[in-house]
């Protein structure tokens, strides 16, 4: 069995994923517990940019702190919400076979690979420790709840699912397409089309189905 810690509150603004894990008893790594208080982002930095930076501010010290709190040899599965509706994808900054198999056993069948040469999302968590983020819908979206039961289901059962990986390949700087997923030309498909600072989002390429 591949141990898996859950982590939720990275941003402090994204609570269902926080409410479903307690509604459902499941223990998990709480991110961002002053910036949750609040109802905001952050306190004083992103945290998913500070993962193994160096700085003082409050999110540097949790960044710390979090990774002390998960347990060695554990898989983390970070969990997200968005600012826009969007169906549910995760995302991956490797493809080391670990990698792969924990998305075939969370089972959100899109994944999207981000190479690190990628700048736009240094110093996040699974940039420090292995693991997958999970973008598990709107924030006020009533559905995120069952996306996170389905989820915590598959890390108890541990079966494999099929999933899609689709690689970044660059920024969709023209496209007024806002949709996820749409096949702009043959092969290439927009993602991230919600990354507030990246007007377009990116375009990826369907590296295969597994
Ligand atoms: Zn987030």
């Amino acid at each position: 069995m591949q141990k898996i810690t859950l982590v939720a509150g990275i941003h402090g603004s994204e609570r269902a994923p926080v409410d479903a894990l307690k509604k459902l008893g499941i223990p998990f790594v709480l991110g961002n517990p002053k910036a949750l208080t609040q109802g905001v982002r952050f306190i004083e930095q992103d945290l998913n940019r500070v993962f193994g930076e160096v700085g003082n501010s409050w999110e540097h010290t949790r960044a710390k702190e979090i990774l002390s709190e998960i347990p060695g040899g554990h898989l983390v599965v970070d969990l997200h919400t968005a600012s826009k509706i969007t169906e549910p994808f995760a995302i991956i900054v490797d493809l080391k076979i670990k990698m792969i198999i924990l998305a075939k056993i969370i089972g959100i069948k899109k994944v999207i690979y981000i190479p690190k040469r990628f700048d736009f999302i240094t110093g996040s968590l699974i940039h420090s420790i292995d693991g997958i983020v999970v973008e598990c819908g709107g924030h006020e979206d009533v559905k995120v709840f069952n996306v996170i039961e389905e989820i915590v289901k598959n890390c108890q059962n541990q079966k494999f699912h099929e999933i899609e990986i689709y690689e970044v390949v660059g920024r969709n700087c023209n496209s007024d397409i806002t949709t996820d997923f749409t096949e702009v030309v043959p092969g290439l498909y927009t993602v991230l089309t919600g990354a507030k600072s990246h007007r377009g989002g990116f375009l990826a390429r369907l590296l295969r189905s597994v």
